[in-house]
């Protein structure tokens, strides 16, 4: 799941960024209404958190900028004691809203609940030969054995399952799956395709994820295994 958190308090941000990553997130962060603005508008998210008071351009300026280009789903993020912020957040085209202190499990439920309702068309399976993903069970098979991925592992999986039959490159996996500033090491990337293929891939037939020389990676069922 790909996120942006707009909220401007550092330690909040800080601590959501920590938690939505280690739940296998990609996630970028805005400290205030513009720079919110801008990532917004330029880049897919599966969902942004936003909090309704910020600097500059508060939450629902940013909102209603955005509900005029785009319709990711938006979780607003307001005060207790501003009850009206709430109505018109939803007013303005939020999705949901939080109320500050919130509990990290239920932003976490709300999130996945708003990318399923968004994910809706898509199939919550997705099959390649003997592989079968669960998307949302977050549970791997090939075959009849069940596969133990990590988040990261699971997301690189579910980027290039999604695509099947298209290169990606480093770069584009990079951004897909890790946070999207992350340009000059790709390595990690290879590093993580080999660890993903060595659980999904090696030990089993046909093989489905293919590297493209000088190109990137791509996940296809071929007449013939290439190489590696
Ligand atoms: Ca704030």
């Amino acid at each position: 799941m790909k996120l942006l958190i707009v909220e401007d308090e550092l330690k909040t941000a800080e601590y959501l960024h920590k938690g939505l990553s280690e739940q296998g997130c990609a996630v970028d962060v805005a400290n205030n209404g513009i720079d919110g603005q801008h990532l917004a508008l330029e880049y897919d998210y599966d969902v942004i958190v936003l909090d309704a008071m910020l600097p500059g351009l508060d939450g629902f300026a940013l909102l209603r900028a955005l509900r005029g280009v785009k319709q990711t789903p938006v979780i607003m993020l307001t005060a207790r004691d501003r009850i009206e912020d709430r109505v018109r957040g939803l007013h303005e085209g939020a999705d949901d809203y939080l109320v500050k202190p919130f509990s990290f499990l239920e932003l976490l439920a709300r999130l996945q609940a708003l990318q399923r309702r968004g994910r809706s068309q898509e199939p919550s399976q997705l099959k390649l030969a003997n592989l079968r993903i669960d998307l949302l069970a977050r549970k791997v098979w090939r075959g009849t054995t069940r596969i133990d991925l990590t988040a990261k592992e699971f997301s690189l999986l579910g980027v290039l399952a999604r695509r099947q039959g298209e290169i990606l490159s480093k770069t584009a996996i990079a951004e897909l799956v890790w946070d999207m500033n992350f340009d000059s090491n790709t390595n990690i990337v290879e590093v993580a395709i080999k660890r993903l293929r060595t659980k999904i891939d090696t030990p089993y037939t046909p093989k489905l994820l293919h590297t493209i020389r000088g190109m990137g990676y791509v996940m296809e069922l071929r007449d013939e295994d290439s190489p590696t």
